[in-house]
């Protein structure tokens, strides 16, 4: 079989960025208002700084605003509690994103579920979650939309297809599963209506499960966990894993050998990865829209 063709991540999320920037250009003309972000960083992880980083880059390049809140490790539950008080009343703060992990003692739950819902850009609060669930979503979060986003922009559809997801988080794992279970997710009914696997540490007999998969998502954290011989010949592989390894960035996805099976395949860096950030700016200037009053918007 021909290697795999390979969806790339990194052009697709560029131009995802090119027409927010465009559209972001023409409503600040119209509005006056600059959609803003402000991600909230407790500690020093550093691979948490470079993700905000790159967050905040993202929004500069898009012309929107961006502002960092930066916490000590020791910050308490309580305090970054008041802390997303004061951004969810400021009202030049449009979008709020805790960036993961937190440190262990704090209640990273309470603290999501504290984010406004309308500010809410990366949908983890309780009551998005909930949207989400009952398919009237109010922002799809980030990297489950950039999957989905990337299978509708090189014509993949879902719709009837069985697609087994590995992993089963509250970032990844569920909300793809939602998404693709629901009738329309915003990307129109191909996109959706999925038959849908969720594996996890404790499934049985993954690799059975895994090559019955039309479309196999890996969203795992283990390094080249899914090899060829788990992989529907003509399957699409989509490696949401990234993994800090002695050879550099490697996926979920054994890449060089299930390239030569699949029909098609993310690489990790450049695939899901950079569609994230752009989800990302596409939530933080719908939340911007949803704040100014339609008056203001003119
Ligand atoms: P997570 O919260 O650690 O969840 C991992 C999931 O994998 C859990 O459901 C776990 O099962 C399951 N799992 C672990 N070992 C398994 C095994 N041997 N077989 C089957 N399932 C297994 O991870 P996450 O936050 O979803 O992230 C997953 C990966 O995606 C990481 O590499 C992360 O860096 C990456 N990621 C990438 C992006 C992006 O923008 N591309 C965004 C977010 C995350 P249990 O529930 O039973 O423990």
């Amino acid at each position: 079989m021909a290697d795999a063709m390979v969806l790339d991540g990194k052009s697709t999320a560029a131009a995802i960025r090119a027409e927010i920037a465009e559209q972001v250009a023409q409503w600040k003309t119209r509005s006056g208002v600059t959609p803003t972000l402000a991600a909230v960083l407790v500690g020093d992880d550093p691979a948490s700084q470079v993700y905000v980083r790159n967050k905040e880059r993202a929004c500069e390049k898009a012309g929107m605003d961006s502002r960092l809140v930066r916490l000590p490790a020791e910050t308490t539950t309580e305090e970054l509690l008041q802390q997303l008080d004061r951004l969810n009343q400021d009202a030049a703060v449009h979008g709020i994103l805790v960036q993961l992990p937190l440190p262990k003692h704090i209640d990273a739950q309470s603290v999501l579920d504290r984010v406004s819902p309308n500010k809410d850009v990366d949908a983890f609060a309780a009551e998005n979650v909930g949207l989400l669930v009952q398919g009237r979503p109010r922002f799809l979060p980030c990297t489950p939309h950039g999957v989905v986003h990337l299978l509708h922009r090189y014509g993949l559809p879902v719709q009837g297809r069985h697609v087994v997801i590995v992993g089963r988080s509250d970032i990844v794992g569920k909300p793809l599963a939602n998404m693709l279970v629901a009738r329309d997710c915003g990307l129109g009914q191909e996109y959706a209506n999925a038959t849908v696997t969720v594996c996890h540490s404790l499934s049985r007999s993954l690799a059975d499960i895994t090559r019955s998969a039309d479309i196999l998502v890996a969203a795992v954290g283990q390094p080249r966990l899914i090899t060829a011989d788990m992989v529907q010949p003509g399957a699409v592989v989509i490696d949401v894993g990234i993994n800090r390894t002695d050879q550099g960035l490697v996926g979920d996805v054994d890449y060089d050998a299930v390239r030569s099976v699949a029909s098609a395949i993310t690489p990790v860096p450049g695939g899901v990865g950079p569609l994230t950030i752009a989800m990302l700016l596409q939530n933080t200037f719908a939340a911007c829209r949803l704040q100014t009053s339609p008056r203001a918007a003119g």
